[in-house]
């Protein structure tokens, strides 16, 4: 196992200007120069790392439409990661969309894990030696159940 980025910690500021922390995983990537965020909740480092981690996946499903359930899956997992304060129900529909995706009942949107056990940086780095489905698959579980944690 590796350990997540998330338990690190404040000590990320000893980084320095170079890396940054997202708020919603908790992951720690180097910063990136255009810093603009692309997704809501989720540093722009962490942003770009999902969509680099499940392009391959997003080009699979243009020729196998079965891809499309586990792509869902992933979309799914990281809005729940990422959660914004300030919409909630986006968070409502992301775990509903996690459940769904993994055929459980939802996990209740309470107060947000204040340490992930697995974020995508973590799947990103076994993509060399674990197939991404199985990936994405056990990262969703461990983000539905760190919300019912
Ligand atoms: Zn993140």
């Amino acid at each position: 196992m590796v350990p997540s980025p998330a338990s690190s910690g404040p000590s990320a500021l000893d980084a320095g200007s170079a890396s940054e922390v997202c708020p919603g995983c908790g992951a720690v990537l180097a910063s990136l120069p255009d810093s603009a965020p692309t997704h809501p909740g989720a540093s722009a480092s962490c942003a770009r790392l999902f969509e680099v981690t499940v392009r391959g996946l997003r080009d699979e499903a243009q020729a196998d439409p079965s891809t499309a359930p586990l792509i869902r899956l992933a979309d799914a997992t990281y809005d729940a990661q990422h959660p914004v304060a300030a919409d909630p129900g986006r968070l409502d529909a992301a775990l509903d969309r996690l459940a769904e995706g993994l055929g459980t009942r939802p996990a209740v949107a309470d107060a947000a894990p204040r340490v992930w056990r697995a974020t995508i940086a973590d799947a990103a780095a076994d993509l060399d030696v674990i197939d991404l489905r199985v990936l994405v698959e056990s990262w969703a579980r461990v983000v539905q159940e760190d919300w019912r944690a």
